[in-house]
């Protein structure tokens, strides 16, 4: 099944997407590859992110569209890079409040044993891996497969499935496994252009400063990026995909989909004083993480006092489109184990006495001899022994293979049965 992801906006806002006009005059259309655009250039722009294709963007983008997208991607690396880069709080991203707020408090994931705070490590492993991957790309493949495909033609269908249908979905990520789509793509949809519920970070943090309260009326185009960013699989942590989680916010309640700035928070609260680890394999709460992040920082709301332990918000039984194929959060499997690229350090200790989570870019799968894509597991052995790693996945040409198929060699560690490889 075609595997479609995307960023829907809360039903009640429907009504806001016929008020403004979709952009009439789309961008040339035709096969051949367009290197110059009204204000860019193609080559400058694969150039500047290494990790995202143009070709696709300056084919069937008009203008203003293409402008916006190009904005859009300079100012999210921004934002992305700004847990990384404020010098007050390098490394300590995890105690603070947007941590706090969307994955819930981080002495919940160190009190609950080993595994939680493998599982906090995988968030850490996918922050990294999104901020970096835009700009550097793949670790050790320039190929046209390693790279997130921007388009503007949300007129294509997948498998009969129209893309953006909802009217309120502002962009959808298209896996390539079986898709008319033959590499990992990000189509941003009319609502993304024309909505007045998205602005720019930079227009929003020159705006009227609002409370930490009000952060779920500062949403950006760079936020709806994240999130998509999120969803592509040659970014982040696997096997375990970072999908739209469909989940309950309370024991015995109802099922729904964990978008939203508030029902992010509230899941991420939900099973308090433990950690809600599922918030790992959502894509929403980490793309408000980030812009949580920022204006925390801009508008120093932690100095001012600000608290993830507000009141539920009171919007959670909103009904929300949905166009995706979600899965049920009871059929959510934990993606286990430190991810390769991540070391704890005992010394020196951080400045609340815990050990250092340190996560290296790894910048994306890796290849087998056989020209497959093998995950960060099959890296190395099995906890220090001679196995295999159980969840080392080898996928190729889109479809899980198993391990003893010659193709998939490469990976570190013997099959049951089998001497170590060389
Ligand atoms: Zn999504």
């Amino acid at each position: 099944m075609v595997r479609l992801e995307s960023l829907v906006f809360f039903a009640q806002l429907a009504a806001f997407t016929t008020a403004s006009p979709v952009q009439s005059t789309q961008g040339p259309q035709n096969n051949d590859a367009i290197s110059k655009r009204e204000n860019w250039n193609l080559d400058d722009l694969n150039k500047e992110f290494k990790g995202i294709l143009w070709d696709n963007a300056f084919k069937d983008c008009n203008a203003g569209q293409l402008d916006k997208l190009i904005y859009t991607t300079r100012a999210a690396m921004s934002m992305l890079d700004l847990p990384f880069g404020d010098p007050e709080k390098k490394k300590e991203y995890k105690y603070t409040q947007g941590w706090n707020r969307y994955f819930g408090d981080y002495q919940w994931w160190l009190s609950n044993g080993f595994q939680d705070i493998e599982y906090a490590t995988q968030i850490e492993h996918n922050l990294v891996q999104v901020q970096k991957y835009p700009r550097e790309g793949h670790s050790s493949s320039t190929s046209n497969a390693k790279k997130i495909h921007f388009t503007c033609n949300y007129k294509a269908q997948v498998d009969g499935e129209k893309l953006c249908s909802s009217g309120i979905t502002g962009a959808i990520t298209v896996a390539p496994q079986g898709s008319s789509f033959e590499r990992w793509t990000i189509a941003f949809c009319p609502y993304f252009f024309t909505s007045d519920k998205l602005k720019y970070l930079e227009d929003r943090t020159k705006g009227e400063k609002t409370t930490f309260a009000h952060i779920g009326d500062l949403d950006t185009y760079e936020r709806v990026l994240a999130h998509e960013l999120m969803h592509v699989d040659i970014v982040s942590y696997k096997p375990r995909h970072i999908e739209d989680v469909i989940g309950k916010l309370t024991p015995g309640g109802a099922d729904l989909q964990i978008y939203g700035e508030g029902r992010c928070r509230d899941y991420a609260r939900r099973d308090r004083p433990k950690a809600n680890t599922a918030v790992r394999h959502n894509a929403d709460n980490y793309s408000w993480f980030f812009l949580y992040y920022w204006f925390d920082v801009k508008w120093e709301w932690s100095k001012a006092g600000a608290n993830a332990d507000e009141p539920k918000t009171n919007n959670q039984n909103v009904e929300v489109a949905s166009t995706s194929f979600p899965k049920n959060e009871r059929d959510l499997q934990g993606s286990t184990g430190m991810p390769y690229g991540c070391t704890r350090h005992f010394l020196p200790l951080d400045s609340h006495f815990h050990p250092v989570v340190k996560c290296d870019y790894v910048g994306g799968d890796f290849t087998s001899k056989g020209g497959c894509d093998l995950t960060d597991q099959c890296r190395k052995p099995f906890a220090n022994g001679n196995a295999v790693d159980p969840a080392c996945v080898c996928t190729c040409d889109g479809k899980q293979t198993p391990l003893r198929d010659d193709k998939c060699a490469g990976f570190a560690g013997a099959l049951p049965g089998r001497p170590s490889p060389p």
